[in-house]
């Protein structure tokens, strides 16, 4: 539909900087420091996709603009609508390369699961976006893009980094993301609406727990370290204890919550023996929350899927030993909604098309 984010030549993208740096950019192109403040409003209030759109600036000064720097606002290429309302956008963000971005509705609460990079070092065995390999870290432009270009962004209620990519192994990019979402001058949302998830990577956790308010979700899926290894090569570098002994000297209870994200296969993850070391870790945090993810087939990925009654028994143990569990629900079956399955599809059509 659209030119693809970031790729404007040796223009500056001005989406993804601070008031302070729009400013410090006007200054250096001859204009007021003001100017910096105009396009900061322009930019993330009104979402203009272009200079010629910003009346309050000088048409001189516009002209410059247009010139020096690109606003960096670009729609998605394409759309998926699921039956149960689930809107699934796919975005190019340079030669061959592809994001997904997941909105879904839940009565009142509009959730935007955006992603952080493209494809994922990481490689979850259960994940498509992993057997794409690491292609690179989109920029905070690009993350934002995700969430401005859309017509929907007025509702959206929540903001999730589940989408493609580990957000923790792009620490600096998602963080300026978050500054630029929670700044009362930009888009003033509240961090309590904001989930960051992770696998589990030291160094970025630890900015993220100290540099941001916002909630924490971790990617357990196997409570037993050599099990999880299997499952995620990532523990082998942050094991799952060393993780829960770094999580324990932050504080849960209060503004930030803790979330454990556990995808259940069926024999694989759900026997007494995971069941006991899961009420075990939930215990180091009191007020955690754990997430049932049901697991979905993807291609090339031989774990057995559960069922509603093996999924509720575990659900029922877990909630007799005092563990605050939910089942997530699954959403946007019809539109391959499962992290990367469109995007792995886009992208076999362009290889096969050349
Ligand atoms: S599950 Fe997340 S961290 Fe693991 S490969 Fe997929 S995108 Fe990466």
């Amino acid at each position: 539909m659209e030119k693809r984010v970031e790729e404007c030549g040796d223009k500056v993208i001005l989406l993804g900087k601070s008031p302070k740096e729009l400013k410090a950019l006007a200054v250096s192109w001859g204009m007021p420091a003001y100017t910096g403040s105009q396009l900061a409003d322009w930019i993330y209030h009104k979402r203009a996709t272009s200079f010629d759109l910003m009346s309050n600036i000088s048409l001189k000064h516009r002209e410059i603009l247009s010139k020096r720097a690109d606003v960096g606002l670009y729609a998605p290429i394409k759309e998926a609508i699921s039956i149960d309302g689930t809107r699934k956008y796919l975005f190019e963000v340079g030669e061959g390369k592809f994001v997904e971005t997941v909105l879904i509705p839940e009565g009142e609460r509009n959730t935007l699961c955006i992603s952080s990079q493209v494809g994922c070092k990481m490689n979850c065995y259960f994940c498509m976006t992993g057997k794409q390999g690491f292609r690179g870290n989109l920029t905070s432009a690009q993350i934002l893009n995700q969430c401005l270009s859309l017509p929907i962004w007025e509702k959206v209620s929540n903001i999730v980094f589940m989408g493609m990519g580990e957000p923790m192994d792009n620490i600096d990019n998602v963080l300026q993301t978050i500054q630029l979402l929670t700044d009362p001058n930009t888009l003033a949302m509240s961090p309590k609406r904001i989930t960051v998830s992770t696998v589990g990577i030291n160094h970025g956790i630890q900015r993220f727990l100290e540099e941001c308010q916002c909630h924490l979700a971790i990617s357990l899926h196997n409570p037993i370290p050599y099990e999880r290894a299997n499952l995620m090569p990532a523990e082998k570098a942050m094991p799952i204890n060393e993780l829960i002994k770094l999580l324990q000297k932050y504080d849960f209870t209060k503004q930030r919550r803790i979330t454990f994200e556990y995808i259940v296969f069926s024999g694989f993850n759900d026997t007494p023996t995971h069941l006991q070391a899961l009420i075990k870790i939930a215990r180091n945090f009191p007020s955690c929350r754990l997430n049932l993810i049901r697991y979905h087939k993807i291609p090339l990925v031989d774990l057995p899927e559960t069922n509603d009654k093996q999924l509720q028994a575990f659900f029922n143990a877990l909630v007799a030993n005092a563990v605050n569990v939910t089942i997530r629900q699954s959403r946007g079956e019809d539109i391959d909604a499962a992290c990367g399955m469109l995007s792995t599809k886009q992208l076999v059509e362009k290889r096969t098309s050349e």
